[in-house]
């Protein structure tokens, strides 16, 4: 199920309650998600990874006011963010929650998404993208409002559509310009103007690969908090046409036999890595022919 994937709620259903967000209140008790970039701040060399509780560390120097985000484990937890060039306190250690680096488990590191994403909206809402004012919180929500027009605003989750193509045996991957060669993944996109997701899928495919799909077929999704998007996972069935990457957003594009793959495609704890994983393998658990 894609609901047990990194970053989607379901994770850390045990241990957290979502809340709406407040600020002040008493910041000497609970938990702390202190964010650096995209690593969170734990206790150094703890084997099991814990957040900071109690008064916010000493010597961390948040660059962001302390915004209750919910409960975990039945306490306040609160996110901050730090500057990125801040020194860590010795006793803490900065884990990264994005890449290949997977000491951080998968409950902190959907909790370090979370805080994330929330920061980064915070981030960009204080202003009125209508008319310039400054955005007032709204009670009960994590939308903002503005006093000087009367606009609401609410956070905004840009959702990608990401799929896996086949033709028999093989498997469509491509490079990105931007990923290191040798790193391949499914061609994936930001949803466009009156497009259904299957249309995307469509035209992403024909942009990034220049062949035609059929058989569009939706298998799960992931909130992916960098910065805010949904990933919204499919299978298709090759349709016809030759591979053609644009050479501009994608430098190569191939058919990959299904048992010679080529290294990690997509990152541990992507959706694009779990849909290889599930649906890569025709038969049993693959796309039936
Ligand atoms: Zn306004």
């Amino acid at each position: 199920m894609s609901q047990s994937l990194p970053f989607n709620s379901s994770i850390i259903s045990d241990s957290f309650t979502p809340l709406p967000p407040e600020t002040g209140g008493d910041n000497t008790a609970g938990f702390w998600a202190v964010l650096q970039g995209s690593s969170l701040l734990v206790p150094a060399g703890s084997v099991q990874s814990l957040l900071p509780g109690g008064p916010l560390p000493a010597g961390i120097v948040p660059e962001t006011e302390s915004l209750r985000i919910g409960l975990w484990q039945g306490k306040t937890l609160r996110a901050v963010r730090i500057a990125p060039d801040a020194a860590v306190p010795a006793e803490y250690e900065a884990l990264p929650f994005q890449g290949p680096d997977v000491r951080l488990d998968d409950a902190l590191a959907t909790i370090a998404g979370r805080a994330a994403q929330i920061l980064h909206w915070e981030r960009r809402s204080r202003f009125c993208s209508r008319c310039g004012g400054q955005l007032s919180r709204m009670s009960a929500s994590w939308g903002k409002r503005c006093p000087s027009c009367g606009d609401e605003h609410f956070p905004h989750i840009h959702p990608c559509i990401i799929v896996l193509v086949r033709r028999g045996a093989e498997l469509l991957l491509i490079r990105n310009a931007s990923w290191n060669p040798g790193r391949f993944s499914l061609v994936a996109g930001f949803l466009d103007f009156g497009e259904s997701l299957e249309e995307c899928v469509r035209r992403e495919v024909r942009e990034e690969a220049g062949i035609e799909v059929t058989n569009i077929r939706y298998v799960g999704s992931q909130c992916w908090p960098f910065p805010s998007q949904q990933m919204i996972g499919f299978l298709a069935e090759y349709a016809g046409g030759e591979i053609r990457p644009d050479g501009v957003e994608v430098v190569e594009a191939d058919w990959f036999h299904e048992d010679a793959l080529p290294m990690s495609p997509g990152g541990k704890r992507s959706i694009a890595r779990w849909i290889i994983t599930t649906y890569g393998k025709s038969g049993e658990m693959g796309i039936p022919s």
